[in-house]
């Protein structure tokens, strides 16, 4: 029977670039996936890169910047590797926030009052009415299916195996350690086994975590003028994230809604009336598509990083709202960890011991 050194269950994001990152390590790696790989959150996801001290919890706040560094060596490789094109932009976000934010967390640089030169689409006397503050940030923004779809060839290429439209059951263990993967079809073996199964994660035993989907909804349209926008654009109550290829990211929603995947065609009018409040010639847009996406949330809204009590067995799992972002992070630190070295950051306080009890 063929073995492997590593199984990853999950190929969303967070499963392709660690199986990627072992993989280069030398390691044989082979990943579970219990439908299409790369078609979960994060084929559902908006693609902000946001690591700025005023929206990311201080408890992540070390892990994000880094990541946040990581990306376009990250997307570079990707790249090489697949030879598809990912759009990554570095054109900045314009944030506006109800209330003037804490000095001490922002650059003075990231203060900004000339958004209106930068955008000059956006309706300032809607902005203005609400009394909004606008920022300026340094951040990027990646198209995460081009993403997926990249990681997904990049994988391959490097001689990754994968096993589709296989659902991951439990993990096996023998002799109290990880020794592979059941699924509703067959078994495999491997002498580590990590969960990435996202939204899914806390299905599989043995020790569960609190992981739960997150609904959110969200609608992609075509500018009628393909630099209409070109900053990414956040108000409390909607965001916008233009495309290089003229499309448009209008999101989203936070709903506790179970598994549920279905779009609400009223609510994906309400998103796009806030678009269009923030930039009226978004009327003349019209609209490509909507989804709903379930992102993997946490009681405590940090990711699940870290070694279970069974040796051998892994969690890197309940990105929430920052599992694009926080890719290329997770991967290098849980490879790390799971070739035994001490991850050049701390991951102690993501540890899936937190839940045990
Ligand atoms: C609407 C929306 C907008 C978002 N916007 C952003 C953003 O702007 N920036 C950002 O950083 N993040 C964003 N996110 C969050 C981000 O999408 C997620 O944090 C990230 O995609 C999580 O990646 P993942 O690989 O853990 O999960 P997923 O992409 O869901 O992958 C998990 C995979 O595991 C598979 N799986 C599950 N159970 C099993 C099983 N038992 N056996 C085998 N396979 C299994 C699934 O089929 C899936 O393919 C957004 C999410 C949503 C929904």
């Amino acid at each position: 029977m063929k073995t492997w050194d590593v199984i990853v269950i999950g190929a969303g994001i967070i499963g392709l670039s660690l199986a990627i990152e072992l993989k280069k390590q030398g390691l044989r790696v082979l990943v579970v996936e219990k439908g299409e790989p790369g078609r979960e959150a994060s084929w559902a996801a908006g693609g902000m890169l946001c690591d700025s001290a005023l929206e990311t919890s201080p408890a992540l706040q070390e892990l994000a910047s880094a990541s946040a560094r990581m990306y376009p060596e990250f997307v570079h490789e990707l790249q090489d590797e697949s030879g598809l094109k990912i759009d990554l932009r570095s054109v900045g976000t314009l944030l506006f926030l109800e209330e003037p934010p804490d000095p001490q967390t922002l650059d003075p640089h990231e203060w900004l009052a000339r958004w209106r030169e930068l955008e000059p689409n956006l309706k300032a006397t809607n902005l203005r009415a609400k009394a909004y503050v606008g920022l300026y940030l340094k951040e990027r923004c990646v198209d995460p299916r081009h993403l997926t779809v990249a990681a997904v060839a990049a994988a391959r290429h490097r001689g990754i195996d994968f096993s589709s439209g296989n659902h991951a059951l439990a993990v096996e263990v023998a002799d109290g350690k990880a020794s592979g993967v059941r699924t509703n079809k067959t078994q495999f073996s491997a002498g580590m086994v990590v969960n990435c199964a996202g939204a899914w994660a806390g299905q599989i035993g043995p020790h569960p975590v609190p992981t739960r989907p997150v609904k959110g909804q969200m609608l992609c349209v075509i500018l009628p003028e393909k630099e209409l926008v070109r900053h990414v654009v956040r108000t409390p109550e909607v965001y916008l994230i233009p495309r290089s290829d003229g499309r448009m990211v209008i999101g989203a929603t936070a709903e506790e809604a179970g598994f549920d995947k279905q779009t609400v065609p009223e609510t994906i009018q309400r998103l796009r009336q806030s678009a269009l409040e923030l930039v009226p010639r978004l009327a003349e847009a019209r609209i490509l598509e909507a989804w709903a996406g379930l992102r993997p949330g946490t009681p405590d809204k940090l990711p699940i990083l870290g070694a279970t009590p069974t040796p051998g067995y892994f969690m890197a799992t309940g990105h929430f709202r920052d599992g694009i972002l926080l890719a290329p992070v997770t991967a290098q630190l849980m490879a790390q960890m799971m070739r035994g070295q001490t991850p050049r950051l701390d991951l102690l306080k993501f540890s899936p011991d937190r839940f045990a009890n």
